[in-house]
């Protein structure tokens, strides 16, 4: 009942987003700095505010050609910073047997294996060639 009632209610809506996901992120940010009190906290207290209602008129809108097209931008904008954190993460988990390098020319993070001593390494985006202790 309450299923089938939530179902029919978000039928033909955008629905929750990877921008509602940054708003709602936002929000609980300022929600957390509120706590400083004080006409800052106010300030914090009013952006958390405005972030949820932003965040549920996305959610909610019927307009979802429009919000599609928000979300394609939005993630266009931010791939730089998202590769960013994925290659972070890559990094992480295989330190121990690879070492990487950033290509001095085009920045390309490169990968080697570890304990060959100093080595030439060419980079596969741009050919450039490089030395690297590993
Ligand atoms: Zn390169």
């Amino acid at each position: 009942m309450i299923r089938r009632f939530l179902y029919n209610f978000f039928q033909g809506r955008n629905g929750f987003d990877p921008i509602a996901k940054l708003t709602v992120a936002l929000a609980l940010a300022a929600a957390l700095l509120t706590l400083f009190g004080g006409w800052v906290g106010l300030v914090f207290d009013l952006a958390a505010m405005a972030l949820m209602v932003y965040t549920w008129w996305r959610v909610l809108s019927r307009n979802i050609y429009k919000r599609q097209e928000e979300v394609r931008r939005y993630l266009d904008r931010t791939s730089g910073l998202r590769q960013y954190f994925r290659n972070l993460r890559t990094r992480f988990s295989q330190r121990r047997e690879y070492k990487f390098f950033t290509c001095p020319t085009c920045h390309t993070m490169l990968r080697v294996p570890r304990g060959k001593g100093k080595i030439q390494i060419t980079c596969r985006k741009c050919g450039n060639r490089f030395s690297g202790k590993t």
